[in-house]
């Protein structure tokens, strides 16, 4: 299982970036809120969906699933 968490501040485009525990890019404690801990991505990025509707994942360490979501991002626009 890896714990996820989700940047409070939006990126330039608007969506919020998911991040897994052991990033490096993975915001400070102050500013990022704890999304739970998942034994896939995909799991954890539904979840991160109901926290914030527009949620990006981190192409560092969300790296098997960001291909797909940018796929995903771009049928539902
Ligand atoms: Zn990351």
């Amino acid at each position: 299982m890896t714990h996820y968490f989700v940047d409070k501040t939006p990126l330039p485009g608007g969506a919020y970036e998911l991040h897994q525990e052991q990033c490096q890019y993975i915001p400070s404690r102050s500013h990022r809120i704890y999304v739970g801990s998942f034994s896939d991505e995909r799991a954890a990025i539904m979840r991160a969906e109901k926290i914030f509707h527009n949620v990006h994942v981190c192409p560092h360490c969300c790296i098997h699933f960001h291909r797909a979501a940018r796929a995903h991002d771009a049928m539902i626009r």
